[in-house]
């Protein structure tokens, strides 16, 4: 099948809640991918921030192929391995975090944590305690709930009534902090804002956040789900930040493109949920703990290397001094490049036909999640397409 007749099956039955690019991709090695028209593409984008090892990793493969020929799913009845394994893995990649429930995607993960904070604080101090606070510029997922905790106002059309118990503040706004009420539980705020436009957080402001969360007995949570697992250079974001979280929460590279999720919680709510409280059907997946155990091992010798080449792409891009880049931020293999007086959208585009995959993020950015193994001479690929379109005029 062709680009055009896999969208026009797709079109046909599929719901249009997607703005899709007009590309079907077959198959990918490493770190690029083909079309259905047999086009190449060096990968940027790795889905988004999902297929971290690149595609078709040998050792991801083999992984997956051999859980599969054991033991593909069993209930969260039973005890299996891949599971156990990876809870423990997850733990020991952090100082703060004791214990994981996994599930299968961010915003899962997202209502899991958004649980936990809830009942630990009615628990301890009754009701009327279960306010969240999130940041302005923020995303925290799909669900009702999550929509509600996302702190974008274009989230917030169509579907009401949204969950209660959610405020936004501005980010690096201590002062908003503090003036806060009796009725908050919980910050949760994720270190770089990826949907929002790749933000990074100011790291005076997260630490006094942190400060004002220990003083009044706020959890403090982090949506890593998409800075987690090694993409900003460090396993977890807020490593950045030398900061105690009570929770996190991850998804998107874990499982290296296999559906995964969950939360992490250090020890005072290791017992906030207990039988019963909390469940999901795929939780654990022997086949995605298996994929995931894969992830850490290939990626465990990597993070000096991907901050480094985060720090060169984004150099690299800064010395092209193309008027259209009014600023490149970010941390890793995350990062926002401020695209002047043009929508990130056409840029984009016109990258794909010529050869680079690349996202968008928030109204001007045009966002690269480049697996976190992708070497010099991909990335140098990827740069000189980069910078013969930028340097078009549009
Ligand atoms: C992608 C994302 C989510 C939602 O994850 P899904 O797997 O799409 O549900 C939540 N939070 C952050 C920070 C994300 O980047």
């Amino acid at each position: 099948m062709t680009n055009q007749s896999l969208k026009q099956l797709s079109d046909q039955h599929i719901l249009p809640t997607y703005g899709r690019y007009p590309i079907a991709f077959t198959k990918g090695q490493n770190c690029r991918l083909w079309d259905a028209d047999g086009k190449e593409y060096i990968d940027f984008m790795s889905g988004i921030g999902v297929t971290s090892v690149g595609h078709a990793n040998p050792l991801w493969v083999k992984a997956i192929a051999d859980q599969a020929q054991n033991l593909a799913h069993v209930s969260n009845l039973f005890y299996t391995e891949p599971g156990a394994k990876l809870a423990k893995r997850l733990c020991a990649l952090t100082n703060e975090m004791k214990g994981v429930f996994f599930s299968n995607s961010g915003a899962e993960a997202n209502e899991g944590i958004i649980k936990t904070a809830r009942k630990y604080s009615r628990d301890k101090y009754g009701e009327g305690r279960a306010t969240i606070l999130t940041l302005d510029g923020s995303f925290h997922g799909r669900t009702i709930t999550t929509l509600a905790a996302t702190g974008q106002d274009r989230f917030h059309n169509h579907f009401h009534p949204f969950t209660e118990g959610f405020r936004h503040v501005a980010p690096g706004d201590t002062a908003a902090l503090e003036a806060q009420g009796n009725d908050v539980c919980a910050l949760f705020i994720e270190p770089i804002q990826g949907e929002g436009g790749v933000m990074p957080l100011d790291a005076e402001y997260v630490q006094a956040a942190a400060e004002i969360c220990r003083k009044r007995d706020w959890l403090l949570l982090i949506d890593e789900v998409q800075t987690g697992i090694g993409r900003t250079g460090k396993w977890f974001g807020y490593q950045h930040f030398n900061i105690q979280p009570d929770g996190l929460s991850f998804a998107k590279g874990i499982a290296g493109g296999l559906p995964l999720g969950g939360f992490m919680v250090a020890d005072k709510l290791l017992s906030t949920l207990g039988p019963g409280d909390h469940a999901t059907t795929y939780g654990a997946n022997p086949i995605c703990c298996a994929a995931a155990l894969a992830v850490l091992d290939v990626l465990e010798p990597l993070l000096p290397q991907i901050s480094q080449n985060g720090e060169y792409i984004q150099e690299k891009v800064k010395a092209m001094n193309l008027p259209v880049v009014a600023e490149v931020r970010g941390r890793g293999m995350m990062i926002g490049i401020k695209i002047k007086d043009h929508p990130p959208a056409t840029i984009n585009a016109k990258l794909l036909e010529a050869g680079l995959a690349a996202l968008t993020a928030g109204t001007d950015i045009l966002r690269l999640l480049p697996p976190l193994v992708i070497e010099r001479k991909d990335i140098d690929a990827g740069l000189e397409i980069m910078r013969n379109i930028l340097s078009q005029d549009f």
